[in-house]
């Protein structure tokens, strides 16, 4: 039995200090940068702000939406092969799209025939397993790569600078770093297990920067701030699918609840009042089991939720605002392109994070 003492830190512990620059507008930074990766050959200039590979968000719709900003999606591993090839054929950009797999024989064979047969679309991957700490996900690390040397390779998800280098010495580009901090998980409920989300990022970029390598922050963005932070302190992509769910791009129907109010109207009747939600449910849940899958082997226990999330702006909107809090951090920092965010950044230590007194 073994304890860490230094205390771990999550994004809600720190605010950032605001420094003096020669910036004097938000129109003057740089928010796309150029890739280049460890193995992948291909440069792509980008936003690294990327949706998550959750039946909800990581959508060809969605696709869509980010690339017109330079921003990354990353489709869910649920698609048909047929589904898949239509659309990186329809779609010429797609350099920002991610195609997933697990460990399974059926995922690999899928992401094996569109790369061979296929060679000139989507060649950018991401084997994603909850828990890249089983030495299956690095063996398939090695071997997509051996087989495919060109391709860009996430692989994920670690939370500790061991595995990043592992990963990345095996074949891997990106390391997708966050293991509990999702919205919609509980792992760190029935297992215990996890690690802050800024402290992973401290740690695992700084070790897969020092040997050609890039991370991707997964899990945990409440707030635009948090996107800011997750770059500040080191990350090269930030993941999110928490964020974007309730948008109504986002995969499923809407739902309209009807609430009573404390009001009558001019008859003496209660108003009521309508809202609107989506629903949002993690890929370890049961329910995503069942839908995906055919039910929850016995096994298992549900590591996800499924809640119902009030229906939120258009996705290009939400984009807008990222892209907008993205801008104005970099003016407050005086990082004129987004490749000098954590180089910027000095981050306080703080008890409070926000005014609450009127809300979140
Ligand atoms: P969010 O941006 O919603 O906070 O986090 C998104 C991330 O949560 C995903 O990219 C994925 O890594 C993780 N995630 C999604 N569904 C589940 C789940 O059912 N269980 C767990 N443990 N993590 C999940």
């Amino acid at each position: 039995m073994k304890i860490y003492e230094q205390t771990e830190l999550d994004f809600k512990d720190v605010l950032v200090k605001p420094k003096r620059s020669f910036i004097n507008s938000r129109s003057e930074v740089e928010i796309t940068r150029e890739y280049k990766f460890k193995w992948c050959p291909r440069r792509i200039i980008g936003t690294g702000v990327i949706t998550a590979n959750m039946a909800t968000v990581g959508t060809f719709e969605i696709a869509k939406h980010m690339m017109k900003q330079k921003m990354f999606c990353c489709l869910h591993k649920h698609y048909t092969l047929e589904d898949l090839v239509k659309f990186i054929t329809d779609n010429d950009c797609s350099e920002y799209v991610f195609l997933s797999m697990g460990l399974r024989d059926e995922d690999y064979e899928k992401i094996e025939t569109i790369l061979t047969q296929h060679p000139d679309k989507c060649r950018n991957i991401c084997i994603d397993v909850p828990n890249a700490y089983i030495p299956r996900v690095k063996d398939m690390v090695i071997k997509m790569r051996q087989k495919f040397p060109d391709i860009l390779l996430m692989v994920g998800n670690a939370v500790t600078a061991e595995l990043v280098e592992d990963l990345i010495l095996s074949g891997a580009d990106i390391v997708k770093c966050g293991i509990g901090s999702g919205s919609a998980c509980i792992t760190r409920r029935i297992t215990g297990v996890g690690r802050p989300q800024l402290s992973t990022i401290f740690e695992c970029a700084d070790v897969a920067h020092g040997i050609g390598g890039m991370i991707c922050s997964d899990g945990g963005i409440v707030h635009i701030g948090d996107i800011c932070k997750a770059f500040g302190a080191g990350a090269d992509m930030v993941m999110m699918g928490g964020f974007y769910a309730g948008c109504p791009e986002a995969a499923g129907d809407i739902i309209e609840k009807y609430f009573q109010t404390n009001q009558l109207d001019e008859n003496g009747k209660p108003i009521t009042e309508t809202k609107y939600f989506k629903v949002f449910y993690g890929m370890s849940s049961e329910y995503a089991q069942n839908k995906h899958y055919c039910g929850m082997p016995k096994y298992r226990a549900s590591e996800g939720r499924v809640v119902e999330i009030p229906l939120k702006e258009p996705i290009d909107k939400i984009n807008q605002d990222i892209l907008g809090g993205l801008r104005s951090y970099m003016t407050y920092i005086g990082a004129r392109r987004l490749k000098d965010v954590a180089k910027c950044t000095t981050f306080y230590r703080v008890n409070t994070q926000l005014n609450t007194v009127f809300g979140n």
